[in-house]
């Protein structure tokens, strides 16, 4: 009996790491929304990374097919550098990113990274390739150290920490009473949107991915975190020579990509430049540069941390 018990137990605790795995999932699905529905191609290989260049080719999609969100796109983002997209909420930026990472699939044209149709790659390959700070990160019901770890599992605590300063959390946690073993989500503590934001930064940057995405993701940061921790991860970017994308609203966080893609309506505003080329054209971008520069500073509760509930 005694022999049994022991690998049932085993056997237990198996079941439940798998079974809170698995919840996991769903949740992170669930909380962004996702199609899970995109079919893997039946003799899909791996992506082969050749420094990360990517290339929408007439893209063409909508969620429902009678209201294109993107109409005939075509862009190219370089490898290695910055390039951000800009445009009026609702112009189909974050669609960009869940393209990208094939959430759905596009409804006519081609998406390509480093020349290879992301339909016929594996899904996993895809996935384990591009890391993304959403706009809103999922955080699961475990410790600090376990939600930052969840970007690379195998991660020595010594790394856990060492990208919590890059992100600019590692102060806080280390102040609070249990530090990285404290509880976060559902059950756990009560943690701000800015706090958030910072820990998914530090999860994208221990995964170490070839491709990096992030949706408005300092959003919630005071002025001064932000352009800290913006410059922090600019500076890890151009180091490792990572293909990044940024989308934004406010401009003052992007302006020093080396490309700006500018959509308006499901379509490019204007063809992509740098911060200085498109604000010397006078065109669309030109406009939100100024109408953003002359609006007032936002005040201190809308610009804050904000802690969720
Ligand atoms: P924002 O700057 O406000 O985040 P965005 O430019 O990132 O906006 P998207 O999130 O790409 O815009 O959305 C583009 C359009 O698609 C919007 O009109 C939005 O309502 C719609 N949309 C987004 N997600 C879905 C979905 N899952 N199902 C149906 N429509 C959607």
């Amino acid at each position: 009996v005694f022999q049994l018990s022991v690998p049932l137990n085993f056997l237990g605790s198996v079941y439940r790491e798998l079974r809170q795995s698995l919840i996991d999932m769903e949740t992170l699905f669930n909380l962004q929304k996702v199609n899970v529905n995109v079919q893997e191609a039946p003799n899909a290989q791996p992506l082969v990374l050749k420094g990360g260049h990517i290339k929408f080719e007439n893209v063409t999609f909508g969620y429902h097919p009678d209201r294109p969100i993107l109409k005939n796109v075509s862009f190219e983002i370089p490898a290695g550098k910055k390039t951000a997209i800009v445009g009026p909420s609702g112009c189909g930026k974050s669609t960009i990113l869940r393209l990208l990472f094939r959430f759905y699939d596009t409804t006519s044209g081609r998406i390509l990274i480093d020349n290879q149709d992301i339909r016929t790659i594996s899904i996993s390959s895809l996935r384990h390739a591009i890391g993304v700070v959403p706009q809103d990160t999922p955080l699961f019901n475990n410790t600090i150290s376990h939600n930052i770890r969840y970007g690379r599992i195998d991660a020595t605590q010594e790394e856990v920490e060492a990208v919590a300063r890059r992100a600019k959390i590692h102060e806080i946690i280390a102040g609070m009473p249990k530090g990285y073993e404290t509880m976060v989500g559902e059950r756990g503590m009560m943690i701000s949107g800015g706090e958030k934001q910072r820990l998914a930064i530090a999860r994208v940057v221990l995964k170490d991915p070839e491709l990096l995405f992030f949706d408005e993701a300092t959003s919630a940061l005071d002025t001064h975190t932000e352009q800290a921790l913006l410059s922090n991860i600019s500076s890890i970017l151009k180091e490792k020579q990572r293909t990044s994308v940024f989308v934004a609203h406010r401009l003052r966080t992007i302006f020093d990509a080396d490309q700006i893609i500018v959509l308006k309506d499901g379509q490019l505003a204007e063809e992509p430049g740098t911060h200085e080329q498109l604000v010397n054209r006078d065109g669309v971008y030109a406009t939100l540069w100024a109408a953003q520069e002359t609006m007032p500073e936002k005040v201190d509760e809308e610009e804050g941390d904000v802690v969720e509930e």
